[in-house]
C-alpha cells in the first residue's frame, strides 16, 4: 500500500478521480488524498464525472472539485499536463463515464485505491481490499503509516466516508480496526455529531414527502422472498421536485421491516450523451440500487442482470430502456437470486 506514496513523491501535478454520482466515500477518499498532496506543496485536482449531492458540498475542498460533464475542456487541459492519476473508490474505467476514456488515453502512471470486488487491471498499481468498510478506511490506513498528525480537513473527509459507507456504522462495520481509526480522527479534530447532522439531516420537505409516497404507495412486497421493490418514473420525481441526492437512503428503508431482507429501488433518469452513444441512442436510463441483510448477496443479481456490481449487501446497476422493461427484468429474475 505504501508504494502509492512513492508514486506521489515522484509526481508534481496529480489528478484524482472518483466514481460517478459520487457518494460520501467517493468524495471523502478523493478529497483526503487532495488535501494530503497539496500539503506536500504539489498540485492536485479532484475531477468527478458528474455532480455530487448538496449534502456533501460542505466538505473541505468540495468547492475546488471539477465536474467532467460540465467542465470537460478545463479538466482535459489539466489532465494533459498531469503526471499521476489516483483513482479512489472505483474499480473499472466504466465507473467514471466519459472520464474513463480520457483516463485510458493518458500515459502517466495510474494508481487505484478501492474496496470493490473484481478490480479491472487498468492501473499501474492497485490497492484493492474488498473486506474494507470504505475506501476512506484504506486512505486512513495509508496516511496513518506516515506517522504525521492528520489535518482537520483530511480527518473530516475520512470520517465522512467511513460514516456514509457503513450507514453510520450499521452495516459493513464489524472490522475492529475501524474503531481505533475513528478515535484517531476524533482526536485529530473531527466533530462526528456535526458531520452526521451535515450529511444525514439535510433533506428538503419535498424529499420527506417523496419518502412517504414511496413507502405508502409504491412499495411492492414479495413475501416469499422477503423482498421489496420501489420504483419511480420521471413524472413522480417531478411531482416531488426531485433533486440530486433525494433518492439517497430510500432503498434502505424497507429493510427496517422484520419481514424484508432484500430491497431494490429503481428510478428513471436521462442518459447522458455519452451513455446514449454507447447504448444505441436509448435516451432513458434506469438507475438501480440493491440492499440486503446478512448472507444474501445482491451484487451478483446487480452484475448479471443490470450491468452493475458492488458489495454483498449494497450494490447498484443500470438499465437502458423503459422503466417497465427494467421492472419486468426484475420480476423475471428476482426469484433466481433471492433466497426464499
Ligand atoms: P448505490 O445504491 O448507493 O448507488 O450504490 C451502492 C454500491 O453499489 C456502490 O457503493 C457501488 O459499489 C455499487 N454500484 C452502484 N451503481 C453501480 C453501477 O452502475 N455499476 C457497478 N459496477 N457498481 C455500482
Ligand atoms: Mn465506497
Amino acid at each position: 500500500m505504501t508504494s502509492i506514496l512513492s508514486y506521489i513523491q515522484q509526481a508534481h501535478k496529480v489528478a484524482i478521480f472518483t466514481h460517478q454520482s459520487p457518494d460520501g466515500d467517493a468524495m471523502g477518499s478523493s478529497l483526503a488524498m487532495y488535501h494530503y498532496i497539496i500539503s506536500l506543496g504539489k498540485e492536485a485536482q479532484v475531477i468527478v464525472p458528474n455532480a455530487f449531492p448538496d449534502f456533501l458540498a460542505w466538505m473541505p475542498g468540495a468547492d475546488s472539485v471539477l465536474l467532467y460533464d460540465t467542465h470537460q475542456a478545463q479538466a482535459d487541459a489539466y489532465l494533459d499536463a498531469a503526471d499521476l492519476v489516483i483513482c479512489t473508490d472505483f474499480n473499472a474505467p466504466n465507473r467514471i463515464g466519459a472520464l474513463g476514456d480520457k483516463m485510458l488515453s493518458l500515459t502517466c502512471p495510474k494508481v487505484m485505491i478501492d474496496h470493490h470486488l473484481h478490480p479491472s487491471d487498468f492501473a499501474d498499481f492497485i490497492v484493492s481490499v474488498p473486506e474494507a468498510s470504505s475506501t476512506c478506511e484504506l486512505v486512513c490506513e495509508l496516511l496513518s503509516t506516515l506517522n504525521s498528525q492528520l489535518s482537520i480537513p483530511i480527518a473530516q473527509c475520512l470520517y465522512t466516508g467511513l460514516m456514509t459507507d457503513t450507514g453510520n456504522f450499521s452495516y459493513n462495520s464489524n472490522r475492529p480496526q475501524i474503531y481505533p481509526m475513528i478515535a484517531s480522527l476524533i482526536e485529530a479534530g473531527v466533530d462526528k455529531d456535526a458531520i452526521y447532522n451535515a450529511v444525514f439531516n439535510q433533506y428538503s420537505v419535498d424529499r420527506m414527502k417523496l419518502v412517504g409516497y414511496c413507502l405508502y404507495q409504491k412499495m411492492r412486497v414479495f413475501p416469499e422472498h422477503h423482498a421489496a421493490l420501489i420504483y419511480l418514473n420521471r413524472k413522480e420525481l417531478y411531482r416531488f421536485n426531485f433533486q440530486k441526492g433525494d433518492a439517497e437512503g430510500i432503498v434502505n428503508m424497507p429493510l427496517q421491516s422484520k419481514d424484508i431482507h432484500y430491497s431494490v429501488f429503481m428510478r428513471e433518469d436521462k442518459a447522458t450523451p455519452d451513455e446514449m452513444e454507447k447504448n444505441g441512442g436509448i435516451k432513458t436510463k434506469i438507475k438501480l440500487s440493491f440492499r440486503s441483510q446478512g448472507d444474501r448477496p445482491v451484487n451478483v443479481f446487480a452484475s448479471e442482470v443490470f450491468n452493475g456490481g458492488g458489495h454483498t449487501n449494497a450494490a447498484g446497476g443500470e438499465y437502458y430502456g423503459t422503466l417497465a422493461e427494467a421492472v419486468q427484468l426484475f420480476l423475471d429474475n428476482y426469484a433466481k437470486y433471492f433466497k426464499a
